[in-house]
């Protein structure tokens, strides 16, 4: 096997405009714009490579190696401007693995595209968010920033040590952000990894149960924080504590490419179903089923297909399941998501 050296992340403001009107004479852009909660023509943008952190249970970061190059903001508005204009876009979701790592660039670009009238959403970090001055954020929110995804991952100190997360997110700020997110009407867009690897079986239901109290505590202080759930799936950080353990744990990737066929692994990539060895089906359905609670309880934004009145009769058949801490076997939750066709955005995005 050769090995070539990872080239450089390249400045985004020298490359060259991205060929919109050539591309469009091929692929009508207009039917890419798709109607999601944000609005009806929605754009997907990257406007960003890369991360400046390294967790420890992130894809992201054998990629880039904790590097970042953003374009500037003038040049992403005149970018969402030329698809507004052309092809009636009229809100835009940010792709980036990190948008907000520049406060500068993120109210520059809030001030730009404030008066276009576009609803807008992105994925940050609560601790780099959380700096952002009270003004930066009511700016945010004034150009149309309505919901941001953040990666809250557990309510659990030492394992977000152990994930390397950087920064200084804490169980605290998970809560006292979501505390503030509140105040300035963006809806915080957590995501939690349950199912980290742990020494015996006892810790690992022991950890599950405290994130899942952990997330019941977090809907209390905002409400309308979304909540999205991953089961931990291994990623190959080289040096990390995290991955060794995992090593240690007796797991380990399929050895030749047309393994990663088997159904057994099809949704690996989803982190549904993480074949890990320290997890037995009995915690995964716990989780699963819980979720499936949460999700009636506090039906998603996102899903644009859910009216007022399937949203109230989710909740009223959920909520004594939610008040009562019964998740097991709820299968009338199910049928009624699975008729309704409810959208899971972590599986199908908005
Ligand atoms: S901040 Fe997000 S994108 Fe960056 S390394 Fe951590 S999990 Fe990955």
């Amino acid at each position: 096997m050769i090995t070539t050296k990872k080239d450089e992340i390249y400045d985004q403001d020298t490359l060259p405009s991205f060929p919109y009107a050539q591309l469009n004479e091929f692929y009508e852009i207009r039917r890419y714009l798709g109607k999601t909660c944000l609005g009806t023509k929605t754009i997907a943008y990257h406007s960003s490579f890369g991360c400046p952190f390294t967790c420890s249970f992130c894809a992201v970061v054998p990629i880039y190696n904790a590097r970042w190059k953003g374009k500037s903001a003038e040049n992403i508005y005149k970018d969402i401007l030329f698809l507004k204009n052309n092809y009636g876009g009229n809100a835009i979701e940010f792709h980036d693995n990190n948008f907000f790592v520049s406060e500068k660039r993120t109210v520059e670009f809030s001030n730009l595209i404030k008066k276009e009238n576009m609803i807008w959403w992105g994925e940050g970090r609560i601790d780099t968010i959380n700096k952002y001055s009270d003004e930066s954020l009511a700016i945010m929110r004034d150009s149309g920033c309505r919901m941001i995804f953040f990666g809250a991952e557990t309510g659990n100190d030492e394992i977000l040590k152990r994930m390397d997360k950087g920064g200084t997110q804490s169980a605290a700020q998970i809560r006292s952000f979501a505390a503030r997110m509140k105040k300035f009407d963006i809806i915080p867009e957590y995501s939690f990894v349950l199912g980290m690897p742990a020494d015996t079986e006892e810790e690992s239901w022991k950890q599950i149960k405290r994130d899942v109290e952990f997330i019941r505590e977090i809907k209390e202080i905002n409400p309308e924080t979304e909540i999205i759930i991953y089961v931990y799936s291994p990623v190959p950080v080289e040096g990390s504590e995290l991955y060794e353990k995992v090593l240690a744990s007796g797991f380990h990737y399929p050895e030749k490419l047309e393994d990663w066929i088997e159904p057994s692994w099809e949704k690996f990539d989803l982190r549904k179903n993480p074949l890990t060895p320290w997890l037995s089906a009995e915690m995964i359905d716990y989780i699963r089923n819980f979720e499936t609670v949460l999700n009636g309880y506090f039906p998603t934004y996102s899903d644009i297909r859910l009216n007022r009145s399937k949203i109230k009769v989710l909740k009223s058949i959920s909520s004594f399941r939610y008040k009562n801490k019964l998740y097991s076997f709820p299968y009338e939750i199910k049928a009624i998501q699975k008729i309704w066709k409810y959208r899971q955005p972590e599986i199908e995005g908005f």
